[in-house]
């Protein structure tokens, strides 16, 4: 990385009496670094500026709702006015921002310009759409925000069938939570198994044989070539292998790329994120980034434990003490009730093998090198009672 150096000293970082520490978006990473800030500094101004409704909910929430009862409204954690007398903060929602001059230390938004001490850049990521023929194309939708989950329960109204593109830990969720709302589920993704990206074969095939025994249909090895409204209202899916699948709604659950482009049009070091260093500062002076957007030391890791960790070490530096983040191994819970899993998988390029060992109603799948270290881990059902103890064995992220 080319700006490995520590945002100098703090003469040259923020002044309390300077231009608020401006920070784009309200997601986890928005709202816990405005947090993290306010603990350190009472008087701090901090702005706010999202192009959402600007309150507070937890995004891990959606995938879930349905078997915690709960429907869109209710999952709103706090209204925006709340978090803004709460934590002291100007928060300017339905507002974009569409330029950033570093140089001038300016941003420019849809309610005109603004000055920043320093600014945050917590903009999240958007879905991957896939190239997908057909008449209803433009009707498949993707659930990453607030807003996409509102519109997708407003859509599920009347219908009885979703179909599922992606076998990735947000597939596997979302199947779950919809065949526990009864139903009809079917799962699309052109590998071999579920959460093919985390989880050895056999893990991967015990958590498809617990889905599928509350209702979940797998179709693996293929893909989603087109989608078709027709005229009795279903969807009607072409796949890969020449068959079709009838449907009522398709959600697309196959990924998710950060959003790069106002950094990128603005001049900043953009790769797979937003290139930020150990101090997650960007190549230009005064301008941070964390969360899903950033690529912090390589690493992009859209989970909910690397913002908590990135935005602790953040506030100091914001306010004149560079503090590096460090990354502990960050084992992610997949939110299956049919089959709870935790997986911490190994990095990639790590060499050695899988040892999985059969628990009573789950597995524990270690995954150790050569000399016989623990370099990631998968636990299934009641073996993830051992994510503490064997988290603890693994090396860190980034230390
Ligand atoms: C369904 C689902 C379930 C999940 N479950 C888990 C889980 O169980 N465990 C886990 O660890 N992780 C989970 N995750 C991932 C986790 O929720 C995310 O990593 C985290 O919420 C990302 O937060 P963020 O603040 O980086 O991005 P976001 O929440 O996407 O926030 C980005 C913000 O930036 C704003 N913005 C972007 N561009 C602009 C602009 N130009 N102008 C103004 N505003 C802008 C947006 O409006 C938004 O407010 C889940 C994700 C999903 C989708």
């Amino acid at each position: 990385m080319s700006n490995e150096s520590a945002p100098s000293t703090p003469s040259e970082a923020t002044s309390l009496n300077a231009a608020p520490i401006v920070i784009i978006g309200s997601g986890l990473a928005a709202f816990t670094v405005a947090k993290e800030v306010r603990k350190l500094a009472p008087q701090q101004a901090i702005t706010l500026i999202t192009r959402e409704q600007g309150f507070f909910y937890a995004k891990p929430g959606l995938s879930n709702a349905f078997g915690a009862g709960k429907n869109p409204a209710q999952l709103i954690g706090s209204e925006q006015e709340k978090m803004a007398n709460q934590f002291n903060l100007e928060i300017l929602s339905h507002t974009d921002v569409t330029k950033i001059d570093a140089t001038q230390k300016t941003i420019e938004t849809s309610e005109g310009s603004m000055s920043y001490s320093q600014l945050v850049l917590a903009l999240g990521a958007d879905p991957i759409r896939l190239p997908i023929e057909g008449n209803a194309a433009d009707q498949i939708l993707s659930i990453n925000d607030w807003q996409d989950y509102a519109h997708f329960r407003q859509a599920l109204e009347a219908k009885k069938r979703v179909a599922i593109m992606g076998a990735g830990l947000i597939g596997c969720e979302f199947a779950n939570d919809l065949a526990l709302a009864a139903y009809e589920v079917d799962v699309i993704d052109p590998s071999a198994q579920a959460l093919g990206k985390l989880l050895p074969p056999i893990a991967g095939q015990k958590l498809q044989t617990a889905l599928a025994s509350v209702g979940v249909n797998w179709h693996f090895g293929k893909s989603v070539q087109s989608v078709n409204r027709l005229v009795s209202g279903s969807l009607e899916l072409g796949l890969s292998d020449n068959t079709q699948l009838s449907t009522d709604l398709l959600l697309s659950a196959v990924g998710l790329k950060p959003r790069t482009a106002l950094a990128a049009a603005s001049g900043i070091t953009v790769n797979r994120g937003i290139v930020v260093n150990r101090y997650l500062q960007a190549n230009l002076p005064h301008i941070f980034a964390l969360g899903d957007c950033a690529e912090v030391d390589g690493l992009v890791l859209p989970y909910v434990m690397p913002i908590m960790n990135a935005a602790r070490a953040l506030a100091p530096t914001l306010l004149g003490q560079p503090t590096a983040v460090n990354y502990p191994a960050m084992p992610v819970g997949v939110k299956t009730p049919a089959l709870p899993v935790v997986v911490s998988p190994p990095a990639i390029g790590q060499t050695g093998q899988w040892i999985e060992t059969e628990t009573t109603d789950g597995l524990e799948a270690l995954f150790k090198d050569e000399d016989g270290n623990l370099k990631g881990f998968a636990l299934l059902g009641s073996a993830t009672s051992q994510k503490s103890a064997l988290t603890k064995l693994l090396p860190p992220l980034l230390a």
